[in-house]
C-alpha cells in the first residue's frame, strides 16, 4: 500500500464534493426515467443497476480523494471503496466518518481530510541546475 498525504479540506474541495452529490442526484433522477420508457421490470433493474454503478463510482471517487484522522491518536489513512461505502458519516464539525483507526484499533468519528501529494504542493522547479 502506498502511503498518502492529507490536508485540511478547503472550501473548494467543499464546492467539489457538492458538485460530485449534485452531478450524482442529477444522473439518478435523469436515469429514472428509464422506469416508464422501457416495460417493466426491464426499465426498474435497468435504473436500479444504474444507480448501483453510479453510487459505487461517487464511493470510488471519495475514496480515492479523502483521508481520515483519527480522534483517538491522530493518525492519518485512507480507506477502501468498500468501506466508503458502508460505514456512517455525516457533515458536522467539516465531515466525519464513524472508523476503526488502523493504527491504535479504537473506533472514532474521524475527520475528514483531503489527499494530498505528499510535496505538499511545494515542490521546487530550481533544485535540478
Ligand atoms: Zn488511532
Amino acid at each position: 500500500m502506498t502511503t498518502a498525504c492529507f490536508r485540511e479540506p478547503t472550501n473548494a474541495d467543499r464546492r467539489a464534493g457538492i458538485l460530485a452529490l449534485v452531478m450524482y442526484l442529477a444522473a439518478v433522477v435523469l436515469a429514472s426515467a428509464t422506469i416508464f420508457l422501457l416495460e417493466w421490470p426491464l426499465g426498474m433493474v435497468l435504473w436500479l443497476g444504474l444507480v448501483l454503478a453510479a453510487t459505487v463510482l461517487l464511493a470510488r471517487w471519495n475514496a480515492a480523494h479523502s483521508g481520515y484522522r483519527c480522534a483517538h491518536c491522530g493518525h492519518q489513512f485512507e480507506i477502501s471503496t468498500l468501506t466508503e461505502l458502508v460505514s456512517p458519516h455525516g457533515t458536522g464539525s467539516g465531515g466525519w466518518k464513524y472508523l476503526r483507526c488502523p493504527r491504535c484499533d479504537r473506533l472514532s468519528r474521524a475527520k475528514a481530510l483531503v489527499r494530498n501529494s505528499c510535496d505538499g504542493g511545494r515542490a521546487t522547479d530550481k533544485g535540478a541546475s
